[in-house]
């Protein structure tokens, strides 16, 4: 038996996501002492999977990545635990390997597992609300790794490279069109994330937290009314109903902390809240809470950040 993890790329160049899910792989290769296989599609520079302990990596081209073909192809290669991030491009095509493999599927998994005989695994479920440990006795489980949840982990290695074509699946999906934010942190992979809310007061507000998103190298977000006044684009909006993040950390200003809210940041590894009302129901859920006006809170924060980094 060997762990299959799907690497993403974009452009040739590996997301970060996907070394998270290798590092993954590799752990629980040790924990079975066997191998760990990679697959990917049109990824140049494979080698640097070797750094995070690949052995081996099917390098599959395609003009467009047929996610159906893509889980044929994993289906036929599985031969022991099978590995996703939580992306998705994960989360479209996981689902269709299980279904293939008539296997138990386990998403949004936190850490290495517990054990391997049988292989227990936490999760988190209920937007984030609960844990879970299941444990399952397949032979070909299919699981997501949460974005962000698992620190890279180098383990050079030698790897083997091989060339294979993805099979003939009719793509039932056709992409008409991509626009991409160019330059902008994607939401979904952002390590930091600074989020406004009905705090802020009206767009043209939206200068200040930019500013101190650029000083931290992190993507902006809302809450839902931002996003529903059109004061900030609907992909910004996170939450029950918008994006579910999970980044390193969570900087939140004028937002009140409401649970539908909350549903979607709560996974975030450090929340930083900055509201001028001590009784905000987000200093329940932060780790460092300022209670301040904005206006004069987000200003100094950033000028003391560009202060330290200069
Ligand atoms: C079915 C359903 C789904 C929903 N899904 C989502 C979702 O996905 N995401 C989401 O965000 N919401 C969602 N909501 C809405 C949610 O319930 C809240 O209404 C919303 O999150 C509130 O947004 P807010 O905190 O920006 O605004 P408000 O509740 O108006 O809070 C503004 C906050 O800013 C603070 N503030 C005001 N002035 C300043 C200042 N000068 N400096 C600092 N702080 C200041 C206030 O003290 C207050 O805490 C959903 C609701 C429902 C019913």
């Amino acid at each position: 038996m060997s762990i299959l993890v799907y690497t993403e790329s974009q452009e040739g160049k590996f997301k970060k996501h996907a070394l998270e899910a290798v590092s993954f792989a590799r752990e629980i290769a040790n924990q079975y002492g066997t191998d760990v296989i990679a697959v990917s599609v049109n990824a140049e520079n494979l080698e640097e999977l070797g750094k995070y302990g690949v052995n081996q990596v099917y390098s599959l081209k395609a003009k467009e990545i047929n996610h159906r073909a893509v889980a044929q192809f994993i289906a036929e290669k599985a031969d022991g635990v099978v590995v996703f991030s939580h992306s998705a491009e994960g989360t479209s095509i996981a689902p269709q390997v299980a279904v293939k493999l008539e296997s138990a599927i386990i998403t949004n998994i936190l850490e290495k597992p517990q054990g391997i005989h049988p292989l227990v695994v936490k999760r988190t479920s209920f937007s984030g609300k609960a844990l879970a440990w299941v444990e399952t006795r397949d032979k070909t489980p299919v699981l997501t790794l949460a974005v962000n949840a698992f620190d890279l982990k180098e383990n050079p290695i030698e790897i083997e490279v091989k060339t294979a074509d993805l099979p003939q699946v009719e793509n039932k999906i056709k992409v008409e069109n991509i626009v991409r934010n160019n330059g902008q942190i994607d939401l979904k992979e952002a390590e930091r994330v600074v989020s406004g809310g009905r705090g802020l007061k009206g767009p043209e507000n939206w200068g200040m937290i930019e500013e101190l998103a650029q000083s931290i190298e992190a993507a902006t977000a809302c809450s839902k009314p931002v996003s529903d006044m059109g004061w900030r684009p609907h992909s910004e909006h996170v939450g029950q109903t918008g994006k579910a993040i999970a980044p390193n950390l969570y900087l939140a200003v004028g937002i009140s902390g409401a649970i539908q809210h909350l549903a979607g940041v709560n996974s975030s590894k450090t929340i930083v809240v900055i509201n001028n009302d001590p009784e905000a129901p987000f200093f329940k859920s932060a780790d460092y809470g300022i209670v301040g006006d904005a206006f004069e809170v987000v200003p100094k924060l950033t000028e003391a950040i560009k202060k330290l980094k200069a």
